[in-house]
């Protein structure tokens, strides 16, 4: 691709689409024909992957998270620099596309996860396909009212969406019991890296059958049709906001399975094309269940394949063949469970094939420990591993409590299906697209392989002790931070301070990933800092982002707290020039983008077992920075990788959690330490203002009686280490840390994950 010839597209797209000339363009018609004009240099090499008819992988996902495509798809077809120059020398500005909103069909880890696989799929050369739903509004967009969440649709397609492609002949006919619906597929390219290979999310959208039935329109019944269409869109007509809970709604139940119906009668129709053997249908598609969200494809696949002749025991062996599960959670109240008169009301043909396999699982394994139905409600979790070839936890701490815990019995008759794959993250998007400066320096050092081999990154100890190699990595850090600075004064109205410790704490909001106790420690530090204690601390900008599922009380009460406490510091003259506290609106991956790069203390501090892997740890140890955190997910494995001593670790250990939780009474705590106490205490001392909600009062009645996370037991040792890494911020030992952790976090490449799917897994 030359500047010329790009721009000679440019802007004939521009004419033919838009009727417009370059210079007079607004951003949106700049976007998607830049977006198509992109598309076409790539669409030849991917309609010959679509053909290819090697065994693939279907990734089943309700969730992915993708993020900004324009920026990840230049990278990955290596024209950043030729679009960059092109576009400047018509006076357009290359960052202008950051205006254009994140396609975020996902909530939190589950779905950047599944984003993050995608894209390493096709950089390493591997067929693997995602299947999901296209929402018509994906996760909401937050912003603060009151220092409370405010939650507004995400409009996300009034921006466009040029890398789609709808395919209308490749509709397929989802029958509930009620009614039909149509459901269209719209195909999303999956660019590997150096374009090594084109994979494709499939992204499906419900409509009504007969969208334009004249002959009922001249019948006067517009409205009826106006409602059946409405009936029909409600389904993928928004992404559910919550981040591990479970929900027993009816939408929701439909969602689900007029995703999984759509691929999989999607599928098992190209199969046919080919064989009309389905006993070898795993030679032609495999698929991994990301969660228990798409799991109803187990018995839809049964029912497709008796629909086609075979008998329940045929088609159940070669579900058997077909599919895997990852597991992403043990809590309680994300393992889903349906009323099975729910299913009944809606797919009747569903309900019956989960009788039949409870039927089967008593039949085999005749123990009352084992069941998929019970008390007529349907375990979503035990039909998966009954089922499952393989499953699989996401670290190895976690797997470990699946087999001992969580899934004990059926570890103790199927230990061989019990596998573990550690998360991990695309360094092409979070190390290469959002630390450029950063990557150039790295690739001067040890070459430009590092990018999809990350291992490589070990090359750079060599280089821990030299000198230049430090400076400038202090240099590009702090570049980073002035670019945040000024991203967070444009979004959040907020200065920072560059020279400050940048301590963050970006993630879903969720009470076992403990905010609170951020929260606490910071208004610790403050008190102390207003007696005049901690003379020598440096100055600290504490940053939150995050976003709170609508329904979730507590969280939003996190919320309030957290942005009165920055209130509180923010605008007291004596402290606000020694820390502040900024929370920012919107959290998503852009802003991670930004973030992460930025940052010098990595919060990572969720009760120990709770915390399946997580992926913004990866993210953050990948661009150098030291994780403050506890033994928990894939922190035991970063430090594992990196040396405990390089990182600030904390608190209870699942062991200890265990112990503790024998006999625990955090308000004895509480009482028994004064400084915890006093912190406690501005939550109903009237310290803070909740406009008569009453939530901070919830915050603290919870925190006294019940503390489930065990914020109090931890807070002594958390405030300990805090302290401890923010002295020995900016010395030798600190950067040494920070190289440590970059230099080893080649574990945490995705690449890595898929080669293990592969591998144990897949055999693709
Ligand atoms: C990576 C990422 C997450 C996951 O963060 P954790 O700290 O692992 O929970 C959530 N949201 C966004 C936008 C992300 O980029």
């Amino acid at each position: 691709m030359t500047s010329n010839s790009l721009i000679k597209e440019f802007k004939q797209s521009l004419n033919y689409d838009y009727g417009v000339e370059i210079e007079n363009a607004n951003l949106k018609e700049l976007y998607n024909s830049l977006g198509k004009v992109l598309m076409g240099y790539v669409n030849k090499d991917w309609q010959k992957s679509i053909h290819s008819t090697s065994k693939r992988v279907g990734y089943l996902s309700a969730e992915f998270l993708i993020g900004r495509l324009l920026y990840a798809n230049m990278l990955n077809m290596g024209v950043i620099e030729d679009v960059k120059k092109a576009l400047e020398s018509k006076g357009i500005d290359f960052n202008s596309f950051e205006d254009v909103e994140d396609a975020a069909l996902g909530n939190g880890g589950l779905g950047r996860l599944a984003a993050c696989f995608l894209e390493s799929a096709a950089s390493i050369g591997k067929k693997v396909d995602g299947y999901g739903l296209r929402y018509r509004f994906g996760l909401f967009k937050q912003s603060f009212v009151d220092g409370f969440q405010n939650e507004e649709a995400d409009d996300w397609l009034k921006w466009g969406d040029p890398f789609s492609f709808r395919k209308e002949d490749e509709s397929v006919i989802v029958n509930f019991a009620d009614y039909s619906v149509r459901a269209v597929p719209y195909d999303t390219a999956v660019i590997g890296y150096n374009l090594k290979t084109i994979n494709t999310l499939r992204l499906w959208q419900s409509e009504a059958i007969n969208k334009f039935d004249f002959k009922a329109f001249d019948n006067m019944q517009g409205l009826k049709i106006a409602e059946n269409d409405y009936k029909a869109e409600e389904i993928t007509a928004v992404l559910y906001p919550n981040d591990n809970t479970y929900e027993g709604k009816k939408l929701r139940l439909r969602q689900q399975y007029f995703m999984v119906s759509a691929t999989i009668q999607d599928v098992v129709n190209k199969y046919k094309k080919i064989s009309n053997d389905f006993t070898k249908l795993n030679e032609y598609i495999i698929f991994q269940l990301n969660d228990t969200h798409p799991v109803l494809a187990i018995p839809e696949l049964i029912r497709v394949l008796t629909t086609e002749g075979l008998s329940f025991e045929d088609a159940l062996a070669i579900a058997k063949k077909t599919f895997n599960f990852t597991n992403h959670t043990i809590m309680g109240e994300a393992l889903e469970r349906w009323p099975l008169g729910m299913i009944y009301e809606l797919i009747p043909a569903i309900g019956e094939i989960l009788k039949m396999l409870e039927n089967d699982i008593r039949h085999n394994l005749n123990d009352h420990r084992f069941f998929i139905v019970r008390d007529d409600v349907a375990y979503m979790a035990n039909l998966a591993i009954y089922v499952a070839g393989k499953v699989n936890g996401v670290a190895r701490i976690h797997t470990e409590i699946l087999k001992n815990d969580t899934f004990k019995d059926w570890y103790e008759i199927y230990p061989e299906k019990f596998v573990n794959v550690t998360n991990g993250i695309t360094p092409r998007r979070w190390l290469l697209l959002n630390n450029p400066k950063m990557a150039k320096e790295i690739t001067k050092l040890i070459g430009d392989k590092w990018p999809t081999n990350l291992d490589s990154l070990v090359n750079l100890e060599s280089y821990i002790n030299n000198k230049e190699f430090v400076e400038a990595f202090k240099n590009i850090k702090h570049e980073n931070k002035l670019i945040l600075a000024d991203y967070i004064k444009k979004h959040e109205g907020i200065e920072i301070d560059a020279d400050s410790i940048f301590d963050i704490q970006i993630k879903r909001l969720h009470e076992y990933k403990r905010q609170l106790l951020n929260a606490l420690s910071i208004l610790y530090i403050y008190f102390e800092l207003k007696e005049g204690n901690l003379k020598d601390l440096p100055k600290v900008t504490f940053i939150f982002g995050a976003k709170s599922a609508p329904g979730y009380y507590m969280a939003k009460a996190i919320i309030k707290f957290i942005n009165e406490i920055a209130n509180l510091i923010n605008n007291d003259q004596e402290i606000s020039s020694r820390i502040k506290v900024v929370f920012v609106q919107n959290y998503n991956v852009s802003y991670a983008e930004k973030l992460v790069c930025a940052c010098d203390f990595s919060e990572q501090i969720s009760m120990a077992g709770m915390e399946a892997s997580g992926t913004g740890n990866m993210k953050f140890m990948l661009n150098g920075t030291p994780t403050l955190g506890t033994l928990d997910g894939a922190n035991v494995e970063i430090c594992e990788e990196a040396g405990k001593e390089n990182n600030y670790i904390f608190g209870a250990t699942v062991e200890e959690v265990k112990e503790v939780k024998n006999n625990y009474n955090s308000g004895a705590i509480i009482n028994g330490n004064l400084k915890l106490k006093r912190v406690v205490e501005t939550l109903v001392d009237g310290t803070f203002n909740d406009n008569n909600t009453g939530v901070l009062k919830s915050i603290y009645d919870t925190l006294y009686h019940n503390d489930t996370y065990l914020v109090a037991y931890d807070f002594a040792s958390y405030i300990e280490t805090k302290l401890k890494a923010f002295k020995e911020y900016g010395s030798n030992e600190y950067f040494y840390k920070c190289l440590k952790n970059m230099a080893n976090a080649g574990k945490f490449s995705s690449d890595r994950s898929i080669r293990d799917y592969v591998e144990e897994i897949w055999h693709i």
